[in-house]
């Protein structure tokens, strides 16, 4: 495709680049710089002069090189073939570009985003029939899991004046063509472009009360996350983000899963690309990247491209959403990605709010979390987003503003605790700070699984920790044997709920995972037993002998015995051990 010089360049500070235009851009245009045609976005305009933030290496630029509009604003395509690959920030593919050219991107380097292969079209309208956002046209199997639905876009409108037989279709072929109202044919492809920074729309917003189950108890049990809702996961250094993260790309029961590796170190997600394609989907059996899109911007790629990353994510998440489909976006970290629009604010000479981050960092983050949320889609089917940010605030300081505003924005936290980590007790979730609001909404749901008691449970759970933190600082002054026997119960039974229950071994081949039903039966057989030895205790059976009749390391292997098919086992064992402390309490009296 030949260009046209729109402009030359004038000045250039790192990522960010001035021109002095001879055609008029508009703000937030996609350009191409230089040369080498490096693709860049219009993010200042003064007069002629554009402010480029370019997503490339821009050394070696010099000014009078020219500048090319594109006549969009910076967008992704979007079409079958996007599961399954693995993309930078700006949706170039890497996996073409590590066969083609070596591990890294060369620069100004252009790869269709989407393989240029032929798709299996089966059309399910036909010409004559209505068009407008959201009717189905037709489906492809993009992978033996997820059926692609091939929508009208958002904002169309007509009659469909042909739409192609059954058959193959590479992504750049006509499928359809809808005439408007005053005889504008529009083409439809396989491929739909949309500009990432833009919402995509749909017909109503749903209460969020469905939740997204994680198969980590801490989180479905005491901060549970709805399908849709959106989650913080501050935490320090080596505090299990990524564990916990890279859990969720696995376990959760999200249908697709769009994992952005967002400025971390190299090496980490090299693991990351070199890692997921290996694994299987412990759903299907199949690899779990039939199911995944992963987006690598890491801390020795472009800042631009980096800030540029979260929406390419989100606008692919919200496309799968469109077709009724339970998406989960993982983006390891936010932190980063606010560092990338702090670097490219001073480049850019903007008055510096807090900590050196841009006025702007709230309202971006906001409207980041804004992008999550379960609807009724154009199609009139339920389709959702949920959004998870890790956030990585430097020296596990929480009070900086990402974290902070971070915290304004979603409606779960789960605060990582370096003590817990360093204790080895994984997933190190705060329990005493981090919360959800998601709680009462995702209630019924677990009533409807057996478990009408699942509030009361978590309660009385959470109430039994809390006791626990606050005996502790007892015990740390006068020594636990100054505590009355009701008390030393508590610490015993607290000390149980969070070996057998709160800690959870992302490598166990058991524990790694566990289904709703094994979450409640375990949470009910602790907060059953708790009781009951209260209740022993108060009427005067000693702790020392609840602990002889116990056996409490196989209490706490519990979790890792019973396999997810075999939860029945625990309420045996838990009529089993009731049974037992009853007959020592009769002992004890006679
Ligand atoms: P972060 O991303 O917060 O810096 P990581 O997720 O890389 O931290 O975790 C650091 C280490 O902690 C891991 O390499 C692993 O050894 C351990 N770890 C974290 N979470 C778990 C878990 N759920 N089960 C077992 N080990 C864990
Ligand atoms: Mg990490």
């Amino acid at each position: 495709m030949s260009k046209r010089c729109a402009g030359v360049l004038t000045r250039i500070a790192g990522p960010v680049v001035e021109a002095r235009m001879t055609e008029q851009p508009a703000m937030l245009e996609q350009v191409s710089v230089g040369e080498l045609q490096l693709t860049g976005e219009i993010v200042a305009l003064r007069h002629n002069q554009a402010t480029i933030q370019v997503y490339e290496e821009t050394g070696g630029l010099r000014p009078g090189e020219p500048i090319f509009l594109s006549g969009h604003p910076l967008s992704v395509a979007l079409g079958p073939g996007l599961l399954g690959s693995i993309y930078d920030g700006i949706q170039r593919p890497l996996r073409w570009m590590n066969e083609e050219a070596g591990r890294y991107i060369r620069r100004g380097e252009r790869a269709a985003p989407l393989p240029d292969r032929a798709w299996h079209f089966v059309p399910t309208i036909a010409a004559g029939a209505a068009a407008h956002a959201g009717v189905l046209v037709g489906t492809v199997d993009e992978t033996e899991q997820i059926q692609h639905r091939v929508l009208v876009p958002p904002e169309w409108q007509g009659i469909f004046v042909e739409v192609v037989p059954e058959g193959m279709y590479r992504p750049d072929e006509i499928i359809a063509q809808i005439e408007d109202a005053t005889g504008h044919r529009q083409i439809l492809t396989l491929t739909q472009i949309w500009p990432v920074r833009r919402p995509r729309p749909f017909a109503v917003r749903l209460a969020a009360k469905v939740p997204l189950i994680t198969g980590q108890r801490v989180l479905d049990t005491f901060f549970a996350i709805a399908k849709g809702g959106t989650a913080a996961i501050p935490g320090p250094f080596g505090a299990g983000k990524t564990v916990i993260q890279h859990s969720l790309a696995k376990w959760s029961d999200a249908q697709i899963i769009v994992y952005i590796g967002c400025g971390e170190r190299g090496n980490e997600m090299a693991q990351v690309l070199e890692d997921f394609p290996k694994l299987t989907d412990p759903w299907s059996g199949r690899p779990l990247m039939e199911r995944t899109i992963l987006i690598a911007n890491t801390s020795n790629m472009p800042v631009a491209a980096r800030e540029a990353s979260i929406y390419t994510g989100i606008t692919i998440a919200e496309y799968y959403r469109d077709q009724g489909y339970d998406v989960a976006l993982i983006a390891d970290s936010t932190s980063r990605w606010a560092e990338a629009l702090r670097e490219i604010a001073g480049r850019m000479e903007e008055m510096p709010a807090e900590e050196g981050f841009p006025a702007y960092l709230p309202s971006r983050l906001a409207a980041f979390y804004e992008r999550a949320g379960r609807v009724c889609t154009f199609s009139g089917h339920e389709g959702s987003v949920t959004v998870i940010g890790a956030v990585s605030p430097p020296g596990g300081d929480f009070s900086e503003p990402v974290t902070q505003h971070s915290q304004r924005f979603t409606h779960c936290f789960w605060m990582l605790d370096r003590d817990l980590a360093s204790a080895r007790h994984f997933p190190a979730v705060n329990w005493l700070t981090s919360y959800s609001f998601y709680i009462d909404s995702v209630s019924d749901w677990w009533s409807q699984q057996g478990g009408d008691d699942w509030c009361d449970l978590r309660q009385k759970a959470l109430a039994l920790l809390g006791e626990e933190a606050r005996l502790q600082e007892i015990v740390r002054l006068v020594g636990a044997d100054a505590l009355p026997d009701h008390q030393r119960w508590v610490l015993d039974a607290a000390h149980l709920l969070r070996g057998g229950f709160l800690q959870q071994n992302a490598l166990h081949p058991i524990d790694a995972y566990t289904v709703p039903q094994k979450q409640l039966k375990l949470l009910r057989f602790f907060v059953d037993l708790y009781e009951l030895g209260r209740d022993l205790v108060a009427g005067g059976v000693p702790v020392l002998r609840l602990r002889q009749v116990l056996d409490i390391p196989h209490l706490l292997r519990l979790k890792e015995d019973t396999p997810n098919t075999e939860a029945g086992s625990i309420d045996v064992l838990g009529a089993r051990v009731r049974e037992q402390l009853l007959a020592t309490a009769v002992e004890h009296r006679g």
